[in-house]
């Protein structure tokens, strides 16, 4: 009986002890990916902040925040000026 006792014991005393060597999951494993949310300058809707362009501008030095759709906008209005210009000249 007392044998019983003893296996058992030192089978948990083993269990124990494998699972303190265990190392805990890191937290980027956990399936939880936090997301920051920043503001875009001209359509003003939300974005992820690893996905817009920002720029730090004006005279108080802020950081603005550009979505792709709304630089792509931007960049083909300025072609399009800039080929407008050529025309005239
Ligand atoms: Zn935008």
């Amino acid at each position: 009986m007392l044998g019983i006792f003893t296996i058992i014991g030192v089978s948990l005393l083993i269990f124990f002890l494998l699972a303190s060597f265990m190392k805990p999951i890191p937290k980027e494993f956990d399936g939880e990916v936090e997301i920051n949310l920043v503001e875009c300058a001209i359509c003003h809707d939300d974005f992820d902040e690893n996905i817009v362009f920002t720029k730090r501008m004006g005279p108080l030095n802020n950081n603005y925040h550009f979505c792709e759709s709304c630089s792509e906008e931007f960049y083909q209005e300025y072609q399009e000026q800039r080929i407008e210009r050529v025309a005239q000249s």
